[in-house]
């Protein structure tokens, strides 16, 4: 537990040194910017896995064709308008994975394959046509 005077003398010493601290921040930041992307790219892996889960119920799976393959597993917006939502939230790729995460897991996703996806996009784009609508 940091008691309040630990805290101020922190914070001050912070302050005075803070040109200093920012420099080897910087210097640490480059001397181990491999082991932080690898870091980093576990740490996406690890929550993509997290969300296909939740949306899977368990383990991640398409809903459409049963593939479990996670590197083919994305989050398709069952109510479509994907691409409308995710230029709203600023969020794409693996970031839509944080976001989702971030926000407690709303509902109206579900896993699919990329090529469930695409097929789901295809068909929902096709039957608006038929019915006299364009895209999307
Ligand atoms: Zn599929």
């Amino acid at each position: 537990m940091i008691t309040e005077e630990q805290r101020a003398y922190s914070r001050k010493y912070y302050l005075e040194h803070r040109q200093e601290i920012r420099r080897n921040l910087k210097k640490s930041k480059l001397k181990h910017r491999i082991k932080i992307y690898k870091k980093e790219r576990q740490r996406g892996t690890e929550r993509k896995i997290a969300v296909l889960s939740y949306y899977s119920g368990g383990v991640p799976i398409c809903a459409r064709c049963g593939i479990t393959d996670v590197d083919v597993l994305c989050i398709d917006h069952i109510n479509g308008n994907g691409c409308r939502h995710r230029r709203a939230i600023g969020s794409q790729g693996r970031h839509f994975f944080r976001w989702l995460n971030a926000n407690d897991y709303p509902s109206g996703y579900q896993v699919l394959c990329f090529n469930c996806n695409a097929k789901k996009y295809l068909t929902d784009l096709r039957e608006n046509i038929a019915k006299g609508g364009i895209y999307g």
